[in-house]
């Protein structure tokens, strides 16, 4: 699309719940194309959904926004955009990883045995290690 085609169209956009009757700059692939600002304001791209917790819940996408990038030798960028409405909200994060994350603060870095307690973050070793150490140094030391 030239950027300096201002030409409009006026559109439909289905959010889900709402017919948005609006101004495009064309279709492309069948979707109807937005400028920065241009788009309802219940379309989101992927990017935008996340940062508000959402997720496309496998919608299609139901427009295009067209941009650049203020960096003048940036290309111009098309990002999908969704319906609000047809977002759901993230999935809180799968057990697993959770017990994997647990697992790695009672993880000791020096024996690698997974203790029954969190280590220290300071030194991230085991109590046995810790004290282990320190007689070393005391030793080192008399
Ligand atoms: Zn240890």
């Amino acid at each position: 699309m030239n950027p300096r085609n201002r030409r409009q169209a006026v559109t439909t956009v289905f959010d889900g719940r709402t017919h948005h009757a609006c101004l495009c700059r064309g279709e492309r692939d069948g979707l109807p194309v937005f400028g920065w600002g241009e788009a309802p304001s219940t379309l989101l791209t992927r990017t935008q959904l996340r940062e508000v917790g959402l997720r496309p819940n496998g919608q299609d996408p139901v427009a295009l926004l067209v941009f650049r990038h203020h960096r003048p030798y940036a290309r111009e960028t098309v990002a999908e955009l969704f319906s609000v409405e047809r977002a759901a909200v993230k999935r809180p994060p799968v057990p697993g990883q959770l017990d994997h994350a647990m697992e790695a603060r009672r993880t000791c870095v020096d024996c690698g045995e997974v203790q029954n307690y969190c280590v220290p973050t300071s030194t991230r070793q085991c109590w046995t290690c810790f004290e282990g150490e320190q007689a070393d140094r005391v030793e080192v030391a008399a």
